[in-house]
């Protein structure tokens, strides 16, 4: 696979891509060629396995040969997507059946199988920031692998509770830092590390968050389970309309390549709370991110997302490439929506009226789809967190009680080992070469 830095426009492989996370100059790694999948047809009626190594091996055969490939989805997705009805016209696509119980889990645990098998024997550093739940999902992936050190940076009593004991609990090759500011803060600090030469190379620093490219790549697949689900219930004719509740705007980025690859997808909307950068972005094409602001979707309080130089490239791509297809930025193709809080507990009662119970960031995904939805047509909205995970915030707003699954339960009462640093890039640095 050959892949460019949208910075400099330096070539690199799979490999190479995935090993460095982030190019020279802060370049993000981005498809200098998508495949198109001919017998999508074909590829719905497969089970999730099975589909997912065609569509890997679609990207991925010629540099890795085919039964490596195969080998490394069976590890990786060692759960499922499921489909399920919310509404008449809405169906919810968890991706929180995974270990640590949020969509992240599925780019995460591929990272790790590329990750090992690319590294050998050389011990490397993963570093990454996170905004709640792919703390957890890189710590599970990678938690007691002999060469390979964690370290996760993360906003200071801007994740919930349970989160952090899911990431902050584990010790060993895993270290987690709390950091005295927001999320781009930390994003801002590894990104720092990246270019710092001396670090990178005595650490061998990794990236591990939505940056790194084989994320992005796994994320693919349960888009089309999503479709294929979509199709059994309303027919081949009806495309889905598909919301993604987006803060760094990995999943969406996953999204378009999906549809890149030929998956029938009438339009995205990326739904964000109110740190809102994309849907302004999308109305002004003015880029112009404000300050960040706490929400009860706190894995989105993301207002410089780094994914969205990658849909740009993808766009441009396309419009070259893609014959008789419509690539243009506009809301035929993607919708961006801002939401407010009052509005994302007002959707999760709407939900719970219906039986469904969403946690915040999977209800913020379905007030965009119903603002969005036409009366002719049906769509989905990823579901990208279990509801135990922000259980305090669904009791209080919709006065049930929730209950946590057994590997929260386990977690819960374990101590957080984190170490507290300033928003400060020399001190981070001190630590990590101490
Ligand atoms: C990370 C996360 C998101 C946002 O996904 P991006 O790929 O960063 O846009 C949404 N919901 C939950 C629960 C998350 O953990």
């Amino acid at each position: 696979m050959k892949l460019y830095n949208h910075k400099t426009q330096e070539t690199v492989s799979f490999t190479e891509a995935v090993k460095m996370g982030l190019g020279r100059e802060r370049g993000l790694f981005c498809p200098a060629v998508v495949p198109i999948l001919t017998n999508i047809d074909e590829l719905l009626e497969m089970p999730f396995v099975m589909r997912s190594q065609k569509i890997m091996r679609s990207w991925l055969e010629d540099e890795l040969g085919g039964t490596k490939v195969d080998d490394m989805v069976r590890k990786a997705f060692t759960f499922l997507p499921r489909l399920v009805k919310a509404t008449p016209r809405m169906q919810a696509l968890e991706l929180y059946h995974g270990p640590t119980l949020a969509f992240k889990d599925f780019g995460a645990r591929f990272m790790a199988q590329c990750l090992a098998s690319f590294a050998g024997k050389e011990k490397i550093t993963i570093l990454t920031a996170t905004s709640g739940d792919t703390g957890a999902a890189v710590a599970d992936a990678f938690y007691g692998l002999d060469n390979v050190n964690v370290v996760i940076l993360y906003p200071k009593g801007k994740v919930s509770a349970l989160q952090e004991k899911l990431f902050c609990t584990l010790g060993k090759n895993i270290r987690t830092f709390a950091v005295e500011g927001d999320f781009d803060k930390c994003q801002d600090i590894v990104k720092t590390a990246f270019a710092d030469e001396e670090l990178r190379t005595k650490l061998k620093l990794n990236s591990a968050n939505s940056i790194n490219i084989s994320r992005l790549l796994a994320q693919i697949c349960y888009y089309f389970e999503g479709v294929a689900g979509f199709r059994e219930i309303y027919g081949k004719q009806m495309l889905p309309v598909i919301a993604v509740p987006s803060g760094n705007f990995g999943n969406l980025t996953a999204g378009f390549y999906a549809k890149a690859l030929g998956l029938p997808v009438k339009r995205f909307i990326a739904a964000t709370n109110v740190n809102d950068t994309v849907p302004r972005f999308l109305q002004t094409f003015e880029w112009e991110p404000h300050k960040t602001v706490a929400t009860y979707t706190n894995a989105m309080d993301v207002s410089e997302p780094s994914n969205w130089d990658r849909i740009m490239e993808l766009f441009k791509l396309m419009a070259v490439h893609a014959i008789g297809n419509n690539w243009r930025m506009n809301e035929g193709n993607l919708q961006g929506i801002s939401i407010t809080d009052s509005q994302t507990a007002a959707a999760m009662r709407a939900l719970h009226k219906h039986g469904y119970v969403g946690e915040p960031h999977t209800a913020l995904a379905s007030c965009g789809l119903s603002l969005s939805l036409k009366m002719d047509e049906a769509g989905i909205f990823l579901s990208t967190a279990h509801p135990a995970k922000f259980k305090e915030r669904i009791e209080e707003i919709l006065g049930i009680q929730i209950f946590l699954p057994d590997k929260l339960k386990a977690v819960s009462n374990k101590k957080v080992l984190s170490e507290t640093v300033p928003a400060d890039f020399a001190t981070v640095r001190k630590l990590l070469l101490a």
